[in-house]
Order: structure tokens, then C-alpha cells, then sequence
């Protein structure tokens, strides 16, 4: 999401007649867009101030230093207080004032803009698409669920979904570009409602306003929202990744009620099977929050047992960061650091154990992937992705393939990351 709030941004700015500046050096103005989610993510960007500060202070030239994004909008003053170098701060509902915001801050003056408003999605503005293949378009913003331990809906504001023909508008032209993988974003995707258009209807409209050769998937889905219409339609179009992430977070249901998440176990286990039943060798991810407060070891227990019953292909696994302003934040941390880092490690050992079983499962199928770009390590070899939102490396010596092809790779080795394999012809 943050990625696409980037591209929304570097839009906006162009659009008032900015260029692009590749590396540091050569700017005059510089936009940090943050996220607050966990402590970990805010420490970074203090620590890139710092950084800039010693930097900016040895230039000669004017240059802006804006906080963009959930970090601006959740310490807002405190952001210009605690350093003399930053003269912006906006937030996520405020990016087209930022032409203007920056003008003044070349004239001295500091702003900060962080009003949320219950309207902005950028509608109008169609990000620039970064690498040529793959984009995202944002479909609703904000979020209305506040699970306890969560910023977003503090720092994004409340849930707003654009109007449908604007996004297929948006999805065409983007295939006119040359883009052959569009992914449909929202903090809680399949939420997303515009008059009488609902999320599985969108996603067949847009599957279908495409060639067959171009990719649609989403993210990210909440098991709450997660309706038998949109597994029927992700089975019933080829062109629909067969890739889900459906965030668990917790495997015991005393913690999922805690985190107002609300489903159970139960509930959530049962839209695993129904998915499975229904999509054939479908990857399945997740998120996972180790040592939220009370969290006891048979909650623990449970929830190395759901990875073990589900067997996602990967996941994002966190321990539990407090957050100021979230209803959690007011429940006693009562997990000690250290345990919270053990959990996460027993689960993070079990995830790449089980991620691992999983691609080996892979070796020796042919799967249709779509070229990205060289592997960083070894130019010869490339890299691309399967519709099961896997990543495969494969030989390319002859540069016969280029950005946005598609290959078929079959699979001859494989780690709990990545896929290798060889091209057939
Ligand atoms: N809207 C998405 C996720 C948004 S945040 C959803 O509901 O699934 C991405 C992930 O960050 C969450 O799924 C959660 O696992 C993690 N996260 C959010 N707040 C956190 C916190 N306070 N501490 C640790 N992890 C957190
Ligand atoms: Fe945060 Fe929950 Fe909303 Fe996801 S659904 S963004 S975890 S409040």
C-alpha cells in the first residue's frame, strides 16, 4: 500500500513539473513515506532523519525534507520539534497539497497537514507504474475494523471504496501500457463495496476487461469478509492468481476475541477448506502476532498448530508491537521481549520448515511464469512468477526472454524461499 502511496505521490509531483532524482545527492526535495504498524518501522525512520540530518546540514543548496504517510499523521508537531531539518509533514488523506506545502517550505515556511477526510482515494490520479510489468491499483483506503492492536485505522482513517468504472478505466489503461500483472489493493480488500458493486463483482468485471495473458490478483483479505462469491470467482477465472493471503494472527480464539478480530478458529479454518476445496493447488499466506498481551503458552501452542493444519506457502510473522492510541496499548505487555522473540522464532523455524515441504512439492511441474527482471546475484539467470504468487529462477542465458513474457519453467530444485528451474520449450 505504501508502495502505491509512493507512486500516487511521485504522480502528484510530476504532474507539478518535478523530476525524479535517482539517488540522493542530486535532490532537492526529499519525501520519506513512513509506516507506523510496528515500533521496529518508525525506529528506521528516525534513524534515516539522523542520517539525513549530518548530510543536509554539510549542503550548500535549499533542500526539503517531507514526512509523508502514517508516521506524519500519528506524531504530527512532534516530527518538526524533534528535528530542525524536517519542514513537512503530511499525511496519507493530504498528498495533493503537496506541490503547494513545498513551495513554501523552499520559502522557510514549515507545514504540517494531517486532516483525514472520509473522501480521498486518489481516484483521479494514476500513479506512475515503477517496474513496466507488475502494478498495483488502491481500490478503497482507510480501515473500520480496529483490531486492538492496530495503528491503521488511527493513522488511514475510516474505510472508502472508488467508484468501480474508474478502476476498470484505470486496470485497461494499464494493460495498454504493457502491464501484464495488476494487483487490487486495500487494507481490507474484500470489504470493498461502491454502490452496488461488491469486491467479487469488481474482480470478475476486472479479470474480464483484461487479455486472458494479463494477471489479476488482491490484497490483503480478512477472513471476517471473505464470502463464498469470491472463492467461486477466483476459481472461475484462469486469469485470477491462485493466491490468497488471509491473515490468522492468532491460532487460539480467547486471543482472536482479545484482538477483536472477529472470527473464530473455527469460522477461519472452515473458509480454509472451503478455498482448498474449491481452487485446486491454491497458495494460501498469512500474518502472524507472537506474544500479544496474555498471551499464554497453550495460546502459543495453538498457534504453531493452525500453521501446521493450514500449511501456508509463507508468512509475515511479527512479534507484538505496542502502539500509543490503540485499545491494546492500555492492556498490560505482559509477554517479557524475550519470550515474544522465542515464540517467534518457533514460529518462523516451523513456517520455513513447512514453506520449504511445500516448494519441494514443486519440483519436477511446469508452471507458466512471468518474466521480472535479471537476478540481482547472477545476470545469466532471471527471475519471475508463477500464478501461485511464487517466485522461480530460471536460466535465461541466451536473453531469450524479456520484462513481461511468459515462460515455461520447470521446477528442478527448490528452498523454502525460492523455485529454480529450466525453461521448455
Ligand atoms: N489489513 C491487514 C493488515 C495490515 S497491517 C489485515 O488485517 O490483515 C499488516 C500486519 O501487521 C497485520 O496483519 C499484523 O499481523 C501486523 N501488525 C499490525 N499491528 C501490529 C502490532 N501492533 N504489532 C505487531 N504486528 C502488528
Ligand atoms: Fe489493522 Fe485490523 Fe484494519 Fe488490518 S483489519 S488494517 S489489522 S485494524
Amino acid at each position: 500500500m505504501n508502495l502505491n502511496d509512493t507512486e500516487i505521490v511521485q504522480k502528484i509531483m510530476t504532474d507539478a513539473g518535478c523530476l525524479i532524482a535517482n539517488n540522493i545527492a542530486a535532490a532537492d526535495i526529499i519525501l520519506l513515506n513512513t509506516c507506523s504498524v510496528r515500533d521496529n518501522a518508525e525506529e528506521k525512520i528516525h534513524n534515516r532523519i539522523e542520517t539525513l540530518y549530518h548530510l543536509l546540514k554539510k549542503r550548500k543548496k535549499t533542500t526539503v525534507l517531507g514526512i509523508l504517510g502514517c508516521m506524519a499523521e500519528r506524531l504530527q508537531s512532534n516530527l518538526l520539534e524533534s528535528n530542525n531539518i524536517v519542514s513537512l509533514v503530511v499525511g496519507p488523506d493530504e498528498y495533493r497539497k503537496l506541490p503547494e506545502l513545498i513551495s513554501l517550505a523552499f520559502k522557510g515556511e514549515k507545514h504540517i497537514a494531517v486532516d483525514m477526510t472520509s473522501i480521498e482515494t486518489y481516484d483521479d490520479v494514476i500513479p506512475l507504474c515503477s517496474n513496466g510489468i507488475s502494478a498495483w491499483i488502491s481500490i478503497m483506503r482507510g480501515c473500520n475494523n480496529f483490531c486492538s492492536y492496530c495503528i491503521v485505522p488511527y493513522t488511514r482513517g475510516r474505510e472508502r471504496s472508488r467508484p468501480a468504472d474508474t478502476i476498470i478505466n484505470e486496470v485497461k489503461s494499464l494493460v495498454d501500457r504493457g502491464v501484464k500483472e495488476i494487483t487490487l489493493l486495500g487494507q481490507n480488500v474484500n470489504s470493498y463495496s461502491y454502490e452496488s458493486t461488491k469486491f467479487h463483482t469488481l474482480l470478475a468485471d476486472a479479470a474480464e476487461a483484461v487479455p486472458k495473458n494479463v494477471r489479476i490478483a488482491f490484497l490483503t483479505s480478512h477472513p471476517m469478509d471473505l464470502s463464498d462469491s469470491l472463492i467461486d470467482t477466483i476459481a472461475q477465472h484462469d486469469n485470477i492468481c491462485k493466491y490468497i493471503h488471509l491473515p490468522i494472527q492468532s491460532g487460539s480464539n480467547r486471543i482472536l476475541k482479545l484482538m477483536n478480530r472477529k472470527y473464530s478458529l473455527e469460522h477461519y479454518l472452515d473458509i480454509i477448506s472451503k478455498i482448498k476445496r474449491s481452487i485446486p493447488n491454491v497458495s494460501i499466506s498469512t500474518d502472524v502476532i507472537a506474544g500479544y498481551p496474555s498471551e499464554t503458552i497453550e495460546d502459543h501452542q495453538q498457534t504453531l498448530a493452525v500453521i501446521k493444519e493450514v500449511r501456508y506457502v509463507s508468512a509475515f510473522m511479527f512479534r507484538y508491537s505496542p502502539r500509543e492510541g490503540t485499545k491494546s496499548y492500555k492492556e498490560n505487555d505482559s509477554v517479557p521481549e524475550e519470550e515474544k522473540i522465542r515464540r517467534l522464532n518457533e514460529i518462523i523455524q516451523l513456517q520455513n520448515r513447512i514453506s520449504g515441504e511445500l516448494n519441494q512439492q514443486d519440483i519436477g511441474k511446469t508452471f507458466e511464469v512471468l518474466v521480472e527482471t535479471p537476478s540481482k546475484k547472477n545476470p545469466s539467470e532471471w527471475v519471475g512468477k508463477t500464478m501461485y504468487g511464487k517466485s522461480v529462477i530460471f536460466g535465461n542465458t541466451d536473453g531469450k526472454y524479456i520484462q513481461g513474457d511468459y515462460a515455461n519453467v520447470i521446477i528442478t530444485d527448490a528452498t523454502s524461499a525460492t523455485l529454480k528451474g529450466n525453461v521448455v520449450e
